[in-house]
């Protein structure tokens, strides 16, 4: 099914947004303290500055080719501006009241589908009996999987307002931070813990993985999608990636440094892929921005059925700028 990146982010609609965030930068921002960090999944401190963009810089590890924001304002910042800010309020209502139908039909009827189909690859033996949704928001995913598979849905989800959306839904719902469970909240039974959309967000990415790693049990599942820094667009776009957006995204690690940093904390990795559709698609709406002639030119020779096969050599050599990694506690 042909996605455009129009679709699930209107451009108008998305850039109202994006004007909102610039001001709450300022105003949850500015004035904060920050701190150098080293690169999240090497440890690497030779990362020189990648681009910077609004109050934020970006550095690149020359070592894993993580790309991450540093210095990094402390946690109470975030924590502020995520409680209580226009353009956080702006996305969890008007800009995803536009979009839900087709998100739901374009990005999470696909996604359950895909971790159906992983869960039915890695999982054998012992059947899988729970999802786990970390920051489930909305709950449309759970829907989604439980349409299709015979599983449980649990929705870990922090927000009152979105915690209830998810309970209205039928879906049950702990009202907490990830790193606030305790194991024994779960139920027994084998799990795949999922998380969607987040780890580029996370302020301490070790530190929310030696968590899940902590909740899990043997054998259980951990599958998520996040943002590779070896995206295509991102390499090609720098400052101008939409993707790029600060304070939201803190971390792009790429399919072998996110592998890294799994091994270091405990995981086994069974797969780290990215099976993006938009690149091309972003690419071509931003060719204005693109540097490189062979890029450029490329994005004019090619027809649109030369551009989907583009698209397909991209996503399957990792170089999509969306990933889903799987992994197990072994
Ligand atoms: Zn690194």
């Amino acid at each position: 099914m042909k996605v455009t990146e129009e679709e699930i982010r209107p451009e108008k609609v998305f850039n109202e947004y994006l004007e909102l965030t610039a001001i709450d930068t300022v105003t949850f921002f500015s004035n904060a303290d920050s701190f150098e960090i080293s690169c999240p999944s090497c440890g690497s401190s030779d990362s020189k500055v990648w681009v910077k963009k609004s109050l934020f810089t970006y550095k690149s590890c020359p070592s894993c080719y993580t790309i991450y924001v540093s210095p990094r304002p402390v946690i109470e910042s975030f924590n502020a501006y995520y409680t209580d800010s226009p353009s956080t309020k702006f996305w969890a209502t008007t800009f995803y009241k536009i979009t839900e139908a087709a998100r739901r039909e374009k990005l999470w009827k696909p996604k359950a589908e895909m971790i159906k189909q992983r869960i039915l690859k890695f999982g054998e033996g012992v059947p899988v009996e729970y999802i786990i949704d970390i920051g489930g928001g909305y709950g449309v995913f759970d829907e989604e999987i439980k349409a299709i598979m015979d599983i449980k849905a649990i929705v870990i989800e922090p927000s009152v307002h979105l915690a209830q959306i998810c309970r209205d839904k039928g879906l049950e719902v702990l009202e907490k931070f990830m790193e606030e469970i305790l194991a024994d909240e779960l139920p027994a039974g084998r799990k795949c813990y999922v998380s969607f959309e987040l780890f580029e967000h996370l302020h301490d990415p070790a530190r929310f993985l030696q968590t899940v790693f902590n909740c899990m049990n043997k054998g259980d599942m951990f599958i998520f999608t996040t943002l590779s820094g070896m995206g295509v667009d991102i390499q090609l776009l720098g400052e101008h990636a939409k993707a790029l957006s600060p304070p939201h995204h803190l971390n792009f690690l790429n399919p072998k440094s996110v592998t890294a940093i799994l091994e270091k904390n405990g995981f086994e990795v069974l797969e780290a892929i990215t099976p993006g559709k938009l690149d091309v698609d972003i690419l071509k709406k931003n060719k204005e921005y693109i540097n490189d002639i062979f890029w450029k030119n490329v994005l004019d020779y090619l027809n649109e059925s030369e551009l989907s096969g583009l698209q397909d050599f991209i996503a399957s050599s990792g170089l999509s700028s969306h990933m889903m990694i799987s992994c197990i506690k072994p």
